[in-house]
Formats: structure tokens, sequence, C-alpha cells
């Protein structure tokens, strides 16, 4: 493989250095990305984001663009086991104070 030269190499392409990749070449950083594995992992890892999570995704996507990919609670997250035993529920009826 040629070698290239940029600015930052990051290792690993999870959410943290996708987010990371993202704002430093939006900022004009030549970045490379070094992931292990071939493809995404295939289960959802992220099923919640709070309102700090959402003012940094805000800052490389327009809202409309995360409203049309989300869905929001509207009351419940419950969590189950394979039987459909309750194990957890959040109770996600109330706005954050972030809205
Ligand atoms: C079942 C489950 C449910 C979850 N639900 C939520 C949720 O609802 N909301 C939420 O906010 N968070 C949730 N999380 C946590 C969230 O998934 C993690 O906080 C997040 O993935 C961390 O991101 P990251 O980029 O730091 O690391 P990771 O997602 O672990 O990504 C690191 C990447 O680096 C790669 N890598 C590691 N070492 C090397 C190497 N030497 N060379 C190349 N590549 C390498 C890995 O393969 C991986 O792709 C959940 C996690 C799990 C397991």
């Amino acid at each position: 493989m040629k070698q290239k030269n940029v600015d930052v190499a990051i290792v690993g392409y999870g959410p943290v250095s996708k987010q990371l990749a993202t704002l430093l070449g939006k900022k004009g950083w030549n970045v490379s990305v070094h992931e292990r594995f071939p493809a995404p992992y295939p289960l959802p890892r992220a099923v919640h984001f709070d309102d700090e999570i959402a003012r940094i995704l805000q800052s490389i996507l327009p809202s409309k663009d995360i409203e049309r990919n989300t869905d929001v609670a509207k009351d419940l997250y419950e969590w189950c086991n394979a039987d459909r035993q309750l194990l957890l529920s959040l109770d996600f009826s109330a706005y954050g104070v972030s809205g």
C-alpha cells in the first residue's frame, strides 16, 4: 500500500472517531482512519443519546437530518431478556433540560 502523508491518523472507526474525523475534516485537516474490521459492528449500540450528544451531532449535521433519522421515545425505554422479562425500565416521558 502506498504511504500517504496525513495530519492526523485515527485508529478505529467507532462513533467517537467518526465524529472526530468529520470535525477535523470540516476544519481542513487531512485525516486518515484505520479500522481493523471490514464492516461496521452489526448490532445496535446507540439506541439513546442525550442533549449533549445532540449538540455534537448538530455541529456536523443539519437538525432536520438528525430528526429524520431518529425516533423520539415518547414514554418508556425498556430492556427485556429473551423471555421478554423486564430487566430495566427508563422513563423518557419528559424532555431533558436542553429539550
Ligand atoms: C449493547 C450496547 C448498547 C449500547 N447502547 C448505547 C446507547 O444506547 N447510547 C450510547 O450513547 N451508547 C451506547 N453504548 C455505548 C457505545 O456503543 C460506546 O460508548 C461507543 O461505541 C464508544 O465509541 P468509541 O468510538 O469510543 O469506541 P468503539 O465503538 O469501541 O470503537 C472503537 C473502534 O476501534 C477499532 N479498533 C480498536 N483497536 C483497533 C486497532 N488496534 N486497529 C484498528 N482498529 C481498532 C474497533 O474495531 C472499533 O471499531 C452501547 C454499547 C453496547 C455494547
